[in-house]
């Protein structure tokens, strides 16, 4: 514990640029916007978040490496810190090669017993590094990104049986702006967290709808207490499981919240000054081509993975 408690001191040290009391300061220093991303990884999760500063995260990793070739025309040469949300391969897939090619500084999972012989890969390419790993503890904990605060959610005892409900949350901070990132949580674990932390749920202008707009990761509590201005749904074109589920589209029209979907629009990128927030042009055109989308879309058979992508349960 002593060197769990070493650990995040020493990551707040390493990736602080400034108190937030020095924030606005710093931002028309820098005069440069926050950036988030939600890659167009097809069936999976990516997203890069950029400080004012050019510090730089990435939460997941897409299925397949493809998201190294992503994160290089956008610029990324090296990554301060990179998560893991859980362990399902639409979320670390690509995590090994991004390791390999960016050398994170530090790597923040779960530490839940599910695995896979490609997930316990990754776990020695980041022990062979000598990347620093940070877990979510029972308590939030904080982590500054240049100006940016990220909280990782206190984690709830492990769900055995459902992997999606040890999903590492996360909610950003850029001032008055924020966006909440929760992987594939589902009720149970979002339940878990209106009980324990309602304040970091509450209010965050930019949601990430849980496991791809699953109708077991979006519900009308859950949307009363974000109270978004914009979802993001990270989803493949056809892909195999509805995603996004009919009742989460119904549900985000009835609260009349847009939906950004990467389906349909390639990477969707938001930015924030800090105060406001706002969407930029679609990036359709920086799509991969449509034939090898499809492929990273369509569920893995079996024998080529030793896991399902995801859970099967819609
Ligand atoms: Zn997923």
């Amino acid at each position: 514990m002593k060197y769990l408690i070493r650990a995040a001191i020493v990551l707040a040290l390493s990736l602080a640029a400034t108190t937030l009391s020095a924030q606005f300061f710093q931002r028309s220093r820098t005069g440069k916007p926050a950036v988030f991303e939600f890659l167009d990884v097809g069936q999976g999760d990516s997203i890069l978040i950029r400080s004012p500063e050019g510090k730089t995260a990435l939460i997941d990793a897409g299925t397949s490496t493809h998201v190294v070739q992503t994160l290089k025309r956008l610029g990324i040469s090296s990554l301060d810190l990179v998560v893991v949300s859980h362990h399902h391969s639409d979320h670390y897939g690509g995590m090994h090669a991004v390791i390999e090619q960016f050398h994170p500084k530090y790597f923040l999972a779960s530490n839940r017993s599910h695995t896979t012989s490609l997930y316990l890969k990754l776990l020695k390419e980041v022990r062979d590094q000598g990347i620093q790993t940070i877990y979510p503890t029972e308590r939030a904990r904080k982590i500054e990104l240049g100006s940016l605060v990220l909280t990782v959610f206190p984690q709830p005892p492990e769900d055995k049986k459902e992997e999606n409900n040890n999903s590492i949350g996360i909610r950003v901070d850029d001032g008055a702006v924020s966006l909440l990132l929760t992987g594939d949580s589902e009720e149970t674990e979002r339940q878990w967290w209106i009980q324990t932390c309602p304040n970091l749920i509450r209010n965050a202008q930019i949601l990430k709808l849980a496991h791809h707009g699953s109708r077991n990761g979006t519900d009308a509590h859950w949307l009363d207490l974000v109270k978004p201005e914009v979802a993001v749904a990270s989803v493949g074109t056809g892909n195999d499981y509805g995603h996004p589920h009919r009742e989460t589209l119904s549900l985000l029209a009835s609260y009349r919240i847009p939906l950004k979907r990467t389906d349909e629009s390639g990477t969707v990128t938001i930015e924030s000054d800090g105060r406001r927030w706002q969407l930029l042009p679609s990036q359709v055109a920086d799509r991969p081509e449509p034939e090898e989308h499809r492929k990273r879309t369509r569920r893995p058979s079996r024998a080529a993975e030793d896991e399902p992508v995801e859970s099967r349960r819609r």
